[in-house]
This record gives C-alpha cells, structure tokens and sequence, in this order.
C-alpha cells in the first residue's frame, strides 16, 4: 500500500575496503562465509565499509584525495 515503508534514508552503500569503490560484488568460495570480491581492484575481503549514503562516500572520497595531494 505505501511504497515508501522501507524508509529512504536507509539505503546503505557498502564500498571496498581496499579502494573504497562501490562496484563490489559477493564471492562464493568453499566455506568461507560471506565475502566480496572488488571489481575494481579484484581484492576479495570479508568486510566491507558502510556509508549511510551516497553523498557520505562521496564526501569521504573528497576528504582522502584532499589528505593524498
Ligand atoms: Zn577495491
């Protein structure tokens, strides 16, 4: 009946903890619980870093290329 019950504001963006790209993927392997493989830069970890949205990873992106030059 109401399309919007879920909440907007809770669409988390899991990122790479490697390269903090967003285009993670799972990865199946034998017994290892739940992993993800980046297709970035094909690193595979068990964890992954949340951002509440978007526009967080996109400020934290900003922060850290600010923090490299
Ligand atoms: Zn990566």
């Amino acid at each position: 009946m109401n399309f919007d019950d879920r909440g907007k504001g809770n669409e988390v963006i899991e990122v790479c903890s490697n390269c903090f790209s967003p285009r993670i993927a799972p990865y199946m392997g034998y017994e290892t619980g739940k992993r993800f493989i980046c297709q970035d830069c094909d690193s595979i970890s068990m964890v992954t870093i949340e951002f509440e949205n978007i526009e967080s990873l996109v400020k934290f992106l900003k922060e850290k290329r600010k923090e490299e030059n």
